[in-house]
């Protein structure tokens, strides 16, 4: 069976045929893609076809499909055991290494999405300052719990409309937003509500509405503020850690957060996700504390130790300088690209091996309402004409692109051979 005929079947007994919606193609139009096999930078389709890949399962793995040395103890776990709901040392060993690693994160619990992460340590924050509140920016995405699906209401600021059907304002009513890149907007909400706030959440640097960059000053100023206020500092890091730099943006940053959520990487390909921070907040959570949180899969080993085995070779490696340098190259690259096919109205935003393809801007693009309006028709076009090519793009435009430690110079040399091709055909 094709991808076409797969996802009618599909569509038949999964809401849109798909289990997470930017997999539909919904942004980019056409049928997605069938996928049965993936191996270091590479995808294979049903129906044979291979495709460089830049999407990497949005983020997870930065060593590509199935690295030989990852491979290795997934399958010697898998003999061993696949749950104990019990306690294990292979939890124990990734908690060790992170907390050794990371002075914020003193102790750490896992939860199998970065969603579960986020909810969890908003829960903690609530616990810890006995407020309601949560401040989180337009243009930063934290998973889909109910009460950060938001976006900014109009008229009063920090006022938030639902982002989702099923999701009323008694469940909102607690959540303010804000635009990113706005200390005065920032400045006055606290003024105002500081008081009332548990937690301020942000993405260091957001990354799933684009890639959003921010000045650190602004940074800067979620520091100082919350700590002026009594409001707890939770860094979103489950794109950016283990990602940007081991340390994430915090480590990057300087900027030490009271709680930290990671995801994506932490479990290196295998549903992982985990909230960290200082002692005397993560010793709120159960059972030393008076904070539920639970999980039946939770801790299981296999992402335990594929994600111990990604984290320990990241830590080796550091692929962190040669990953930025090759996302760079590929970029530049495209961009010359376009520009010789007559198309100089792009550019693109890097940070370490993220990256983000966007229309020519005056300035630089830090909150969504300056990404420009035609994004996402341009981003669409371009996408079809590198997947006919074999290049797979995250299906849409606002989803960043990722490198891997195995996307060698060769393979962006190919990726730029394609890319040439691609822009020779006809729209
Ligand atoms: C992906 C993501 C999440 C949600 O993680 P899931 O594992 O998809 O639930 C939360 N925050 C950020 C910053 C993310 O990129």
């Amino acid at each position: 069976m094709n991808s076409e005929e797969l996802f009618l079947r599909s569509k038949n007994v999964v809401p849109g045929g798909v289990h997470s919606p930017v997999r539909s193609f919904a942004s980019v139009g056409g049928t997605p893609i069938f996928f049965s096999e993936a191996k270091g930078a590479y995808l294979k389709s049903v129906e044979g076809k291979e495709f460089i890949d830049y999407c990497l399962s949005f983020g997870p793995l930065l060593f590509g499909h199935r690295h030989p040395e990852i491979q290795e103890v997934v399958e010697d776990t898998v003999k061993k055991a696949w749950s104990f709901g019990a306690c294990e040392p292979y939890s124990l060993e990734l908690a060790e290494f992170i907390t050794s690693k990371i002075p914020w994160a003193e102790k750490i619990r896992f939860v199998n999405s970065g969603t579960e992460a986020v909810m969890s340590a908003l829960r903690v924050a609530r616990a810890a300052t006995g407020r309601s509140k949560i401040l989180k920016f337009d243009g930063c995405y934290h998973g889909h719990l109910d009460q950060l699906l938001v976006k900014a209401g109009s008229g009063l600021a920090g006022l938030s409309s639902s982002d989702s059907k099923g999701i009323g304002p008694e469940i909102i009513q607690n959540t303010l937003v804000l635009p990113l890149d706005d200390e005065t907007a920032l400045e006055n909400l606290f003024l105002e509500q500081g008081k009332d706030i548990a937690c301020l959440i942000i993405e260091p640097i957001p990354a799933n509405y684009g890639l959003l960059p921010q000045r650190s000053e602004f940074l800067k100023k979620c520091r100082e503020l919350t700590t002026k206020y009594g409001t707890l500092l939770l860094f979103d890091e489950v794109i950016s850690g283990f990602r940007v730099s081991f340390q994430g943006m915090a480590g990057l940053t300087g900027i030490v957060p009271d709680l930290v959520c990671y995801g994506k990487i932490i479990g290196g390909g295998f549903p992982v996700g985990a909230y960290a921070g200082k002692k005397d907040l993560m010793d709120l959570v159960a059972p030393s504390g008076p904070v539920y949180q639970a999980g039946t899969l939770s801790a299981n080993p296999i992402g335990m130790r594929a994600g111990l085995k990604t984290l320990t070779k990241a830590w080796n490696e550091n692929p962190y300088p040669e990953l930025e340098a090759k996302t760079k190259r590929l970029t530049s690259g495209i961009l010359k690209l376009l520009v010789e096919t007559g198309d100089s109205n792009w550019e693109a935003v890097t940070f370490g091996s993220l990256f983000w393809l966007k229309g020519k801007t005056k300035d630089p693009v830090r909150t969504i309402t300056a990404i420009p309006s035609d994004h996402k028709s341009r981003f669409a076009i371009f996408f079809h004409k590198l997947l006919n090519q074999g290049v797979y793009l995250a299906p849409s435009g606002y989803e960043v692109g990722f490198l891997s430690a195995v996307h060698s110079e060769e393979i962006i040399e190919a990726t730029l051979n394609k890319t040439k091709q691609a822009l020779k055909e006809q729209k």
